[in-house]
């Protein structure tokens, strides 16, 4: 920053790259309280976003199997499991807070990532992928958070097995086929999502997606500072599509025109 403006991007190194603009898309929590400085507007932003909370915490078992498409047969779809009867969404979400061993995972959504793709095949013949998410609190794992990656400690690798075989529960349950196919699986815990990609809460989709969110005035592409703008998932909403998204607008902000609109009125 040089005289309330954005000049630039200080590399972990000590580098300097100075640019008339910076786009930040790594999330409004980590812009404001990580990259800014104690200016003024930037300590205002940082209060105003501090009122939103993180989205949920997550779990996500990666799972490697030993067998084709042909063999398994598995769905170009994803599944969302809720548990038997649990309508109340809400409620089944707090019991399983409060008391997670004694209630089922309020959700658990399973996705066959090499089954979409047409060009898996082609680059690992006789191997296949699945990935199965659900809610998790980062506090059940926070007394583990200043460990280190792959070397967290036998308690943590024990309570981490146990959730992976909960999970595989719903896999062998959904897709039986998969049963004796399973070569390797990791689970990744909030802290393997803070280690990779510095959720800090090992949120899943960036901020929380409350009413109040979407009618913050901060979550958009310009900011208070001039010549910092926002891009990703916070300034729209979770997802890919969010994140592309957010890609137009920033673009469109920055160059005074409707992007959106001269894509979608492209011929291809
Ligand atoms: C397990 C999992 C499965 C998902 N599945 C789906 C799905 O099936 N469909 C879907 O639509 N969405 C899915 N999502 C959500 C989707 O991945 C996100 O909404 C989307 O990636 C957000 O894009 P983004 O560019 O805003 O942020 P991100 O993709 O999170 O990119 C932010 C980047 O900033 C980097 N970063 C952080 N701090 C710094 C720093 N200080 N310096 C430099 N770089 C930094 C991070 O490493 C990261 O690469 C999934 C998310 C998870 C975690």
């Amino acid at each position: 920053m040089k005289g309330g403006k954005a000049v630039g991007v200080k590399m972990a190194d000590g580098t300097v790259i100075n640019a008339p603009k910076v786009i930040s898309s790594i999330g409004t929590h980590l812009t404001f309280n990580h990259l800014l400085g104690q200016e003024s507007k930037a300590q205002k932003m940082k209060n105003q976003v501090e009122e939103i909370k993180p989205s949920a915490s997550h779990l996500c078992l990666y799972i490697g199997l030993n067998a084709s498409q042909e063999v398994l047969n598995l769905p170009q779809t994803n599944f969302w499991i809720y548990p038997e009867g649990g309508y109340d969404h809400d409620a089944t979400v707090k019991n399983y807070l409060e008391d997670p061993d004694n209630h089922p995972f309020p959700v658990v959504y399973i996705s066959f990532p090499s089954a979409k793709d047409p060009d898996w095949a082609n680059r690992y013949p006789d191997r296949s992928t699945i990935e199965i998410i659900t809610l998790t609190n980062y506090e059940w794992f926070a007394e583990w958070d200043n460990t280190r990656w792959h070397k967290r400690g036998e308690e943590y690798d024990t309570y981490k097995e146990r959730l992976s075989q909960r999970l595989l529960e719903y896999m062998y349950d959904y897709v039986p086929q998969t049963k004796d196919y399973v070569e390797t699986y990791e689970l990744s815990s909030p802290l393997s999502t803070k280690h990779f990609v510095n959720y800090q809460k090992g949120e899943i989709y960036g901020l929380d997606h409350t009413p109040d969110r979407f009618e913050h005035k901060e979550l958009r592409p310009s900011t208070a500072i001039k010549n910092l703008y926002l891009t990703g998932q916070d300034i729209v909403t979770a997802g890919i599509g969010g994140a592309l998204m957010s890609g137009l607008l920033t673009a469109s902000a920055i160059l005074s025109k409707n992007v959106v609109k001269d894509i979608m009125t492209k011929e291809s």
